[in-house]
């Protein structure tokens, strides 16, 4: 580590953008402890500090990107997205409003019904003809319908 504090006018090596070279720089502006600009003492070119030994850091790179890469979490069961839907729908459900679930009925997206297996479910889609897509609280089901 280098104890001596620099501050602007001191001399400095770093690497000539213009002469390409380590040379003798004369320190422009600092940034806090940070040589940000330089002057060559060779060309007189000011320019950003390079530091005199370009050391590229490839592992540094590529544990930051392992830092940025998602957690490997366990997958998400499936529906539970489903689930989180249906329970943030469920204060709306009435289950007196609730239509018995009729294969040979016409339904409309957000009727609400109720099946025999899968228990309330609104009508999220008319998904083609005699389709409909229903949220139940197990997820979502593709059911018969009029
Ligand atoms: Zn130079």
């Amino acid at each position: 580590m280098n104890t001596v504090k620099l501050s602007a006018g001191n001399n400095i090596e770093a690497r000539c953008t213009r002469c390409r070279k380590v040379l003798n720089h004369t320190i422009v502006a600092m940034v806090g402890e940070l040589v940000v600009r330089v002057e060559c003492n060779t060309c007189r070119g000011v320019h950003n500090y390079h530091r005199g030994t370009e050391t590229k850091a490839p592992t540094a790179t590529a544990r930051v990107r392992k830092t940025v890469a998602p957690p490997a979490k366990t997958k998400k069961e499936p529906g539970a997205a489903d689930r989180e839907e249906w329970e943030s729908l469920r204060p709306t459900m009435v289950k007196e409003q609730a239509v018995a679930y009729d294969m040979n009925r016409k339904y409309r997206v957000n009727s609400l019904l109720d099946h025999p297996a899968f228990g309330l479910g609104v009508v999220k889609l008319i998904s083609g003809p005699n389709k409909m897509e229903v949220l139940f609280q197990g997820g979502k089901k593709l059911l018969r319908c009029e």
